[in-house]
């Protein structure tokens, strides 16, 4: 037996004067699989033992989408992963910017007025206190807006055979949701900065794998037959970055 060379090659294709980089890597599988990641590389998953020439005109012939799936990433603000918590900042709430506005007051509160975020404190460049307060207020506008999208997607299909789970809202690094095995869903607090139609995406997600614990064909097709649009939603979150 040989062993096969899973490192990716880079290759390119072309779609009018631009040039497309892609990253071909050779699985164990049956089909062609073309992915644009939000950063707008491509990478392609083909079958091994196919020949490279081949791949790169079957990649060729999807040009027009790849540019698409493209410049529609390119399209999007991608979320500053560090917030400084001064004013004049923005910081995101149900998919809109919101500015920061720090106002010297003995209670602290924060509220939201407009296009601002209205911070009420004692020290104005007590920026940590800021981060704390936001950080409240996210969790607890989320708590609520979660379990209201619960209910609205359990509502919108009949599809699905499970009873209303338990929402636990954390922080998480790296995912928007999961869920446990004892069926409660894990929602990511920053979720709550995403537009309503993104959230809807991952909860519908989470509750079709209380049904379909894998990411198997059964699974997508219950997740398509409870939210016809799901790949067009899971798109717009994708191009939110934690
Ligand atoms: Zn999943």
């Amino acid at each position: 037996m040989t062993t096969k060379n899973r490192n990716g090659q880079t290759h390119e294709i072309t779609f009018g004067k631009q040039r497309i980089p892609f990253e071909v890597q050779f699985r164990d599988r049956k089909r062609l699989a073309i992915s644009v990641h939000p950063d707008r590389s491509v990478t392609v998953l083909a079958p091994e033992g196919r020949d490279i020439t081949e791949v790169v005109n079957r990649v060729q012939k999807r040009a027009g989408w790849i540019a698409r799936q493209r410049a529609h990433f390119e399209k999007f603000q991608p979320l500053t992963p560090s917030r400084r918590f001064v004013p004049g900042e923005t910081h995101l709430y149900l998919g809109r910017q919101y500015r920061l506005k720090l106002i010297e007051d003995e209670s602290a509160s924060v509220k939201l007025v407009g296009r601002f975020f209205r911070v009420h404190l004692p020290d104005r460049d007590d920026t940590e206190k800021v981060r704390r307060l936001l950080d409240a207020w996210y969790r607890h506008h989320a708590k609520d807006i979660f379990a209201r999208r619960l209910d609205f997607c359990l509502d919108s299909t009949r599809s699905l055979a499970v009873s209303t789970p338990e929402i636990i809202i954390r922080q998480m690094k790296k995912r928007w949701g999961s869920c446990t095995k004892s069926g409660r869903i894990l929602l990511n607090t920053e979720l709550v900065k995403t537009p309503l139609y993104c959230i809807e995406y991952v909860i519908m997600h989470e509750l079709c794998h209380l049904q379909i614990h894998n990411h198997s064909r059964d699974f997508y097709r219950l997740l398509t037959r409870c939210m016809p649009d799901w790949e067009q939603r899971k798109l717009r979150l994708e191009a939110f970055v934690l």
